[in-house]
């Protein structure tokens, strides 16, 4: 039996500091403080207050009051019933720390304004778009990574994972956003208008991390200085061991190859992506050797295997799994 996917509704925090954050490290207590500025929204009114409260039991929605909770009870029972909130409260803290973090939030962006094309001068800000941003958790151990892909030798545990983002899928066009991510679109929108940036364009970002799971959707701004360096185009400076110095062009691609890069980088883990891997994340990695039929999470490790360069010295061994 599957539930049917759920989401809430965050919004990231804004980009004022954008420039600033840019051209220093990201200050030790970043974080942690935008985290706590993420802004939630009542699951039932919309309402936007400081002391939103969990469902008690299921963790995935909020609400400003119990009569907002027991006005949605009658929609919510069955989803809160067949949750897995560990895995959602999971999901939540983990995509909360990453929106969080203005440097990748910078990768996100520069890929939404090379997907959707918002550099171009006929894009129009008041369309409603939207991403879903697919997250797998790798061992931060290129080789426990490759020993899982391609032998049968037992890997001790715990393995020491961090998020990486596998895939990112743009919403088909000629399909409606659902109404109730409208919802939030236009909730966000609404907002920037009346900050008087109406030129910023609005996108949904969904997080997915596994299948039939509850979703976060949260919306996301393109301010004009990430527009500007789309524009500008400058290609990434990128040094390898085996190539040396070499240029990476912006394209989307690339764009998402950095940001996980970015974070295999992190060793100390500031930006707190690191997680120790359950079962279900060793074997999406595992078990693609079996055979048989992929499940999605499997086909988008091999797409990312497939796509970045870190697994490159190594792609040999495991060429016949390509998918
Ligand atoms: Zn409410
Ligand atoms: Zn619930």
């Amino acid at each position: 039996m599957t539930s049917t996917p759920r989401f809430i509704t965050i919004k990231a925090p804004g980009n004022e500091e954008l420039s600033r954050q840019l051209t220093s490290l990201l200050p030790p207590d970043a974080i942690q403080s935008n985290r706590a500025a993420i802004q939630k929204i009542c699951y039932k009114c919309e309402k936007s207050t400081e002391d939103l409260k969990k469902c008690g039991k299921c963790k995935a929605v909020w609400y400003c009051s119990e009569q907002c909770q027991r006005a949605d009870w009658k929609n919510h029972k069955p989803i809160c019933n067949s949750a897995d909130p560990e895995g959602f409260v999971r999901l939540q803290k983990l995509s909360q720390i990453f929106m969080a973090n203005p440097i990748l939030m910078l990768y996100i962006q520069k890929y939404c304004a090379l997907t959707f094309g918002l550099t171009d001068s006929e894009s129009d800000p008041n369309q409603p778009r939207r991403i879903f941003v697919d997250i797998g958790i790798e061992p931060v151990d290129i080789t426990k990574c490759n020993q899982l892909f391609c032998t049968n030798d037992d890997v001790p545990t715990p393995i020491r994972g961090m998020v990486q983002v596998t895939t990112i899928t743009k919403h088909p066009e000629s399909e409606l956003i659902p109404e109730d991510r409208m919802v939030i679109w236009r909730h966000s929108r609404k907002q920037v208008c009346d900050d008087g940036q109406d030129g910023e364009p609005v996108i949904l970002v969904e997080y997915r991390l596994r299948e039939n799971q509850s979703t976060i959707t949260t919306a996301v701004t393109i301010p004009p200085p990430v527009l500007q360096m789309v524009r500008e185009r400058k290609p990434y400076q990128c040094v390898s061991g085996i190539r040396g110095q070499f240029e990476k062009a912006m394209t989307e691609d690339n764009v998402l190859e950095m940001l996980n890069m970015m974070i295999r980088q992190d060793k100390r883990n500031q930006f707190r992506l690191q997680t120790d891997m359950v079962t279900s994340d060793i074997d999406i990695i595992q078990k693609i050797k079996q055979g048989g039929e992929l499940s999605n999470s499997m086909k988008r490790f091999l797409l990312k295997r497939n796509r970045e360069d870190i697994y490159k010295p190594i792609l040999a061994c495991s060429q016949s799994l390509s998918a």
